[in-house]
């Protein structure tokens, strides 16, 4: 089965307690796919400038994803420069250059066209929308978004909400988009909206899925996944994205969506939103093995787990 994610291609200056990089490969789309690429075959779609050399490619190659869908265009790839102080939840933007990025309207390939697992990483919901609609074959969608246009375009991410199965998105973006301070019943309002679930990352915390009545045949009781408590968080950028790399990856990978399937895609997101914590940028993700996750996703298992 192949997963098709739509999102940023970027260039990230990240500074954090435990150090400093100034251009190291980052982008919403990138953590995703890396992340998604150890449970199925992996497209992407974005665009990059001509700064994005052979080398950025690479790292996409050796991994088997599909980046035939990355466009180049002349000009400067998207650029993002944040820090993190204590709080490994919250990142201060310091710095974003559109580049290239600023004109992104994604047209999907005819040969990804048929792909039947999607995932909308974080851009404008107007785009999100039109490429879903290119996608309209698709079995299951998957969607992020941010605070930026939940106040800036409430009305378009309100068409984008329709479109989704699942809707991935951290605590305090699901509390401002329902606007309501209980989680729980943020999250009763948001799948009012449309997702059929609603995944909520909790950052080192772990993360929850509500689910809306029936959803899936599956759906009733909310569900709750672990991560894993590490002392030193080196670089929290793309945890996230890897979340939804890894619980995509999985549901991709697997025939049927069934309950036990969906709480194990919320384990191996976990999963991957760990190991991208560990070291800067992607270099966690890119020296990762199938190995390290499934002993990880043992540990995680015992971390919860009761007889
Ligand atoms: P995360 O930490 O999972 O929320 O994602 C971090 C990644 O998102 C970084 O690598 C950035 O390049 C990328 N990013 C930051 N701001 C934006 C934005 N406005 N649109 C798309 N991607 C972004």
């Amino acid at each position: 089965m192949s997963l098709l994610v739509v999102g940023s291609v970027a260039f990230d200056a990240i500074q954090t307690p435990y150090g400093k990089v100034d251009r190291i490969l980052g982008g919403a789309a990138t953590y995703f796919s890396l992340a998604a690429s150890f449970f199925t075959d992996v497209q992407v779609v974005g665009v990059v400038g001509t700064d994005f050399s052979e080398k950025e490619e690479q790292v996409f190659r050796a991994h088997g994803i599909d980046i035939s869908g990355i466009v180049r265009e002349n000009g400067k790839s998207f650029f993002w420069a944040g820090e993190y102080g204590e709080n490994v939840n919250e990142a201060k933007t310091l710095d974003t250059q559109l580049g290239v990025f600023a004109a992104f309207n994604p047209q999907i390939p005819l040969q990804y066209r048929k792909s039947q697992y999607l995932f909308l990483a974080n851009i404008d919901p107007v785009l999100q929308v039109n490429v879903r609609k290119q996608m309209n074959g698709a079995k299951f969608v998957g969607g992020d978004t941010m605070n930026f246009w939940i106040t800036g375009k409430p009305e378009e991410l309100a068409e984008m909400l329709k479109t989704v199965d699942a809707l991935l998105i951290n605590d305090t973006e699901a509390k401002m988009l329902a606007k309501d301070a209980s989680l729980p019943r943020a999250a009763q309002k948001i799948l009012k909206l449309g997702p059929k679930a609603l995944v909520i990352k909790h950052g080192e915390y772990g993360a929850t899925v509500f689910f809306q009545d029936g959803a899936f045949g599956i759906g009733r009781h909310p569900f709750r996944a672990p991560t894993l408590p590490i002392e030193v968080v080196t670089d929290p950028t793309g945890a996230g994205d890897s979340f939804a790399g890894g619980f995509m990856g999985y549901i991709a990978s697997q025939d049927k969506l069934t309950r036990e399937v969906f709480k194990r895609a919320m384990f191996y997101g976990g999963v991957m939103g760990s190991f991208a914590v560990e070291d800067f940028g992607t270099e966690r993700l890119q020296k990762l093995t199938r190995e390290e996750i499934e002993e990880r996703y043992k540990t995680f298992r015992e971390l919860t787990h009761i007889d």
